[in-house]
């Protein structure tokens, strides 16, 4: 359970993103250095978001960058839930801590952390396929590259999230197996903010893909995971797949 809070703190812990109060921070470096587990997963974490800061044009950070977060925050519908969340996992924690009797509780609500739910996800289209996706991205002013559409196998979507990264806000597409056997993000990336020399580079690079490169749609789709999990979402009969 301490792994899953962990997890869900991430995108908060960020270099860039530095929203974690001290006291958080301290706790959350404390378990990295007794887990293991959650250790080597920050490593890949924080390697994948270097390649992602490498990918995308450095970014000028606008004066009123902090107010404009904040507003950005009380746009979303979730946000309230997300405090409340956090403050009830912190509870939970205490509560663990004093009592194992009372572990049920923590269990409950700690559960419905996860990154979709702290950013808002967009709500998926029954069965996810390459055009409804793009379709529905359209609506939100997303376009999908072709490259991507054609390529990509669009069944094991899950998820359909903003996440705030180098100083944008990014729509991630997650991708998931039903048993887990493998999993990545697909970042749609608006051209004019990436460095085409260093996409050249990541397209073939172990842990990134980039489709859509050689097109002249206005996104890219910076793909994030392990390299077999990215070879694994390809679609059947793809050289790649
Ligand atoms: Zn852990």
């Amino acid at each position: 359970m301490l792994c899953e809070l962990l997890r869900a703190m991430q995108p908060l812990a960020r270099n860039w993103a530095r929203e974690l109060p001290p006291s958080e921070l301290q706790w959350l470096q404390s378990h990295l250095q007794q887990c293991p587990a959650c250790s080597a997963w920050w490593q890949r974490e924080q390697a994948w978001d270097a390649a992602l800061h490498r990918a995308m044009t450095d970014v000028t950070v606008p004066a009123d960058l902090l107010e404009r977060i904040w507003q950005r925050w009380q746009l979303e519908k979730r946000y309230t839930y997300r405090q409340r969340a956090m403050r009830l996992a912190l509870a939970a924690l205490v509560l663990l801590a004093a009592t194992i009797v009372l572990g049920w509780y923590a269990n409950f609500y700690v559960r419905p952390i996860d990154l979709a739910a702290l950013t808002g996800p967009i709500r998926l289209p029954d069965h996810p396929s390459a055009e409804a996706v793009t379709n529905l991205l359209e609506r939100h002013g997303i376009s999908v590259p072709a490259e991507l559409q054609r390529r990509w196998d669009f069944r094991y979507l899950k998820a359909i999230y903003y996440t705030y990264e180098q100083g944008r806000w990014l729509c991630n597409l997650e991708f998931r197996r039903d048993d887990s056997s493998a999993h990545v993000v697909v970042k749609l990336l608006p051209r004019r903010w990436c460095r085409n020399d260093q996409l050249e580079m990541f397209r073939h690079y172990p842990g990134t893909a980039v489709l859509g490169l050689d097109e002249d749609s206005p996104y890219i789709a910076f793909v994030i995971g392990q390299p077999e999990h990215i070879a694994s979402f390809y679609r059947e009969g793809d050289p790649t797949g």
